[in-house]
């Protein structure tokens, strides 16, 4: 099947997901005195409530749903989706609230229906707010992590709880089967993200073989498959990786492969960015990972040209160093032109390996820096539309394009490409920064 008609599998998929709940409550269920704002407001909580539970399937991490999309188009479509979710519970509550009643103690008194939606609710409230506000409310990513799984528990529970005890909706015996099944399949889904892949993966281990310190507070980790395991990813692609922690630990780090595609051990390019990332050169030779991936549709293989262009800026030159490694080793000699920007010339990671590589390559490298040596002839400041214009290639516009690095700059990047006429579908990003 071809990625398109996967793409429009799934997407069918999951209105069918999300408008299930619906068909399951019409039917038999409406009253005579329910209003069309009664029922309006309960096909937005049934549609809310189904959003919520397909939220947790977009991060499980299924390559055959990633694969057409690509990971972490699937992300943003999670973080968008949250907002619509949150807009249809919203008003869901808005309409169903008797607000004239609205006494405390009444509310105290209010049925456990009204409690459980309330949790439900407020949950949601607070997993939207500590996501947007993550960094303003100073949430180290492991604690927001560890919240964000927490809340969004209580959500899908509470609001599963609130249906149940709203009588009419599971009253029949094969509507109790259809919840029931739904709560199933989403148990069934932690279960199998939580305990069953975690648990796949203790039998096969990774280790750590070398640690080598690179320019830019960059290292470099290269880690040896189990080795039975034939191992293999596209340049590009990413995985999700525990090193030195369980498989079960809850934070796992995602990563690119920054070696060649074509050889047997892998290499990741770590940038001291964090509390993990900072103790990366401390690593011990021996350590333990964990694997989960390849992940990702950022790759060379997946979309061919008669030439590339790269962007990349600080560490996101670690996927596109594995794009030029593989590109080496399959003596690929298409051109290449890397644009490749940096804070100053001494952080320029992987800079002398990149001169050797022109050897092997049709490769040209310009080297953008923020704040340039006194004596430079190379291009300075950010990557800009003009820079492009003075370096890419004649019949550029039929190159695929692959950028990453600071957000920032992607945006800049992505613009001026298709400024300069390159279709956007030959445009290519790959976003480090997840929330
Ligand atoms: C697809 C993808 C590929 C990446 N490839 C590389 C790479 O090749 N080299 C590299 O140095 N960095 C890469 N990163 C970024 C890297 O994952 C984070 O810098 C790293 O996880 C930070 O961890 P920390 O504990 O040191 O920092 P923290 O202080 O915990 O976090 C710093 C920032 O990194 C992000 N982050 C932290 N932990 C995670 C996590 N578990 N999952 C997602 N984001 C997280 C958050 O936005 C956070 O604000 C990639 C990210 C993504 C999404």
């Amino acid at each position: 099947m071809t990625l398109a008609i996967r793409a429009v599998f799934w997407v069918i998929a999951y209105l069918g997901a999300v408008l299930s709940p619906l068909v399951f409550a019409a039917i038999g269920a409406s009253r005579p005195d329910h209003g069309f704002w009664t029922d309006f407001s309960v096909a937005l909580g049934f549609v809310g409530l189904a959003m919520m539970g397909l939220e947790f399937v977009l991060v499980a991490r299924f390559r055959p749903l990633a694969a057409p999309f690509g990971q972490d188009a699937l992300l943003q479509f999670h973080r968008q989706i949250g907002y619509v979710g949150l807009a249809f519970v919203l008003i869901h509550f808005a309409i169903s609230a008797q607000w004239s009643e609205l006494t405390l103690a009444n509310a105290l008194a209010a049925p456990l229906l009204v409690w459980f939606g309330m949790a439900a609710l407020l949950a949601l409230i607070a997993l939207i707010a500590s996501s947007v506000w993550r960094r303003r409310l100073r949430l180290s990513y492991e604690a927001w992590h560890v919240m964000h799984i927490a809340l969004a528990l209580v959500l899908v529970v509470g609001a599963l709880l609130h249906i149940l005890f709203v009588d009419e909706y599971v009253s029949s015996l094969w509507k109790q089967i259809l919840w029931g099944l739904m709560a199933a399949a989403f148990v069934g889904l932690l279960v199998w993200v939580r305990l069953i892949k975690p648990r796949r993966a203790l039998a096969r281990a990774w280790r750590l073989d070398r640690v080598v310190a690179e320019r830019g507070e960059t290292t470099t980790l290269v880690l040896k498959p189990p080795p039975a395991a034939k191992f293999r990813f596209e340049p590009g692609q990413f995985a999700w990786f525990a090193i030195g922690r369980s498989p079960f630990s809850i934070t796992q780090h995602p990563f690119s492969f920054a070696s060649s595609a074509e050889r047997d051990e892998v290499e990741l390019a770590v940038k001291a960015l964090g509390d993990f990332t900072s103790r990366a050169r401390e690593l011990e030779r021996g350590t333990t990972v964990y694997v989960d991936g390849p992940h990702g549709v950022f790759s060379i293989d997946q979309d061919e040209g008669p030439g590339f262009g790269l962007i990349a800026g600080g560490v996101g030159i670690a996927g596109l160093i594995s794009m030029l490694r593989t590109m080496a080793d399959r003596h690929d000699v298409r051109p290449v032109l890397l644009v490749y920007a940096n804070r100053d010339w001494d952080g320029v990671a992987f800079r002398e390996e990149l001169e050797s590589l022109k050897e092997r390559l049709t490769l040209t490298v310009v080297h953008v820096l923020e704040r340039p040596p006194e004596v430079w002839d190379g291009e300075s400041g950010y990557v800009t539309a003009d820079v492009l214009t003075r370096h890419l290639p004649p019949g550029h516009r039929r190159f695929q394009f692959f950028i990453c690095g600071p957000d920032p700059m992607m945006d800049s990047a992505e613009a001026a490409l298709i400024e300069l006429g390159v279709p956007p579908e030959r445009v290519h990003t790959e976003r480090f920064d997840m929330v």
